[in-house]
């Protein structure tokens, strides 16, 4: 046993096992169904991490109305007091990323830096957040009528109903829940069902920064009933989902019924594309990073890699000699580049997409089969895979896989590369790996997608404008300033005086 692993036994002796109410009005309760959920290592199934309340609509109800009642004095906070409390949220992420991160990889199974890498993202959100309490600023027009100011100011929108997925436990409800409070927005957090220990403990770091009863609540349970029930929910203002895309139509259409507004964070069919030889060696390494890092279920994933097909050979090789260095294994061993898939149901789904490929024509390379035997009988394991001679109109190349499945699509020219990249239904991010300073602009400007990145991977930063377009998301951009939008509505306000 390594070091890291011997650590992470003997610290889930001491902090495994418990049962956790929701979080309500300050209050930990449980759930008026009287039912636990159990959650697993997802490196070691073994291994009991705590038992979470299974929640219905009647707990939603009660959550909701704890964050009505404190969206009355929590909007009347003043800007740098709200800012304040945020700024210790993100000390106490930094000052907790131990328990935190070790509580990630263990029921997420990403590899133990990338927990740390969440956290410490996490932590710059929130201060980025906490600045945005005070860049709430309007506007002034001139009026059409003497001895009258025309302005517009923007204030909260009230109760934000926040679901999140299970690929990223921290990042995912720091990223809803700091700018609401920043902007004066109370919050109700159904996590994903296979990941609620996080945000048990950002609950319990939240207090303690400061954060007053009801002003964020946690509700765990399942989408079917705590997630539909805070989406119909008639008080709550406004639904901040990540997800996949279906679902997020689905809600979509729910929460128009009732003129909610929404902001959504959907799937992705990210495209890297590689247009010169000198770029190919620098390319395979953010490629392979980008694809593989949390074990390929980001979001914003590069998944295809679209390549002239005189350099297919070169990129072929040089993504293999990549791909062969990434050892799999558990999430807490410190030699481990790739740790498991979340659970057997995610590597069923994935192993479907393999079978398929095959099945359509393409290619498999290296990889792409399920890890058993020793330390991987514990987990749903396997070895990332690489696709070559995929065809743009494969399923392969048109559906999200999420998880360790990279294809390779071959073209002819730049303008086949960039119909290649934007043939599917999504539009979240890409990459482009080129020497010619031109084709930078060129490209960018053609591709459907909400972020681009040109010589690196997929990898956003903490205070920039984070979205998708297409079937990608809806709504106001995540993150930056644009979150704004979301969390706040405008007022004209015309104020006429004595000259
Ligand atoms: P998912 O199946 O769409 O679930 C997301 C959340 O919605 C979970 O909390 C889920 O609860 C809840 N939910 C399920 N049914 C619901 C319903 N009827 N009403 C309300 N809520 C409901 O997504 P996932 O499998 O957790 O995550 C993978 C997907 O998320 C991928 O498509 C990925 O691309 C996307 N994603 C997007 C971004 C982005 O920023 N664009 C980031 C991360 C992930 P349960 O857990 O109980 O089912
Ligand atoms: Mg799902």
């Amino acid at each position: 046993m390594s070091v890291a692993q011997a650590v992470m036994k003997d610290w889930l002796t001491k902090n495994a096992g418990q049962t956790y109410g929701n979080y309500i009005a300050g209050q930990w309760k449980d759930a008026d169904s009287g039912s636990l959920m159990a959650r697993y290592d997802a490196s070691d199934r073994s291994q009991v991490l705590g038992h979470f309340q299974q929640s219905g609509a009647s707990d939603i109800a009660a959550a909701v109305a704890a964050a009505e009642t404190a969206f009355g004095t929590w909007s009347k906070r003043p800007a740098p007091e709200r800012a304040q409390v945020l700024l210790r949220f993100a000390e106490l992420l930094d000052k907790e990323a131990d328990g935190l991160a070790y509580r990630c990889s263990a029921e997420q199974g990403k590899v133990l830096a990338e927990a740390y890498g969440e956290v410490g993202r996490a932590a710059a959100e929130v201060r980025f957040a906490a600045g945005e309490a005070l860049r709430m600023n309007g506007e002034v027009h001139p009026s059409e009528k003497p001895n009258m100011v025309n302005t517009v100011m923007h204030q909260p929108i009230g109760v934000i109903g926040a679901i999140t997925p299970w690929n990223f436990p921290i990042v995912a409800p720091v990223r809803k829940i700091a700018p609401a409070l920043a902007y004066g927005c109370t919050v109700v957090l159904k996590p994903a069902s296979l990941t609620p220990w996080c945000a048990v403990y950002l609950m319990e770091l939240l207090e303690e920064a400061g954060v007053p009863p009801g002003v964020v609540n946690l509700v765990t349970g399942s989408g079917s009933e705590a997630g539909n029930a805070l989406v119909t929910h008639p008080q709550v203002r406004g639904i901040s989902f990540t997800g996949s895309s279906e679902l997020g139509k689905r809600i979509n259409a729910q929460a128009a019924g009732q003129l909610k507004k929404t902001q959504l964070e959907l799937g992705g069919k990210n495209a890297a594309i590689v247009l010169d030889a000198e770029s190919i060696d620098g390319a395979a390494k953010q490629i392979v990073g980008a694809a593989f890092s949390c074990t390929g279920q980001r979001c914003t994933a590069i998944s295809r890699v679209i390549v002239l097909k005189r350099h297919a050979d070169a990129m072929e090789q040089a993504l293999v000699s990549e791909m062969t260095r990434i050892q799999a294994g558990p999430a807490w061993d410190e030699k481990v580049g790739i740790g498991p898939l979340i659970d057997q149901g995610q590597l069923e789904s994935v192993q479907h997409y393999v079978q398929l490929g095959l099945e359509e024509g393409a290619q498999l390379v290296c990889g792409g089969e399920v890890l058993t035997g020793a330390n991987y009988d514990g987990g749903a394991y396997m070895a990332p895979a690489l696709f070559r001679s995929v065809q743009p109109h494969m399923k392969l190349a048109m559906e999200e896989i999420f998880g360790p499945v990279l294809c390779m699509i071959e073209v002819e020219d730049e303008q086949a590369a960039v119909e290649a990249a934007n043939a599917t239904v999504y539009g979240l991010a890409a990459s482009l790996f080129t020497s010619q300073h031109d084709a930078c602009w060129r490209i960018a400007d053609k591709l459907e997608c909400g972020m681009v990145h040109v010589n690196h991977g997929t990898a956003s930063q903490a205070h920039m404008p984070f979205g998708g377009v297409k079937q990608s998301g809806y709504g106001a951009y995540s993150i930056g300033h644009s979150n704004m939008a979301f969390f706040t509505e405008p007022k004209a306000v015309y104020i006429q005086y004595t000259s």
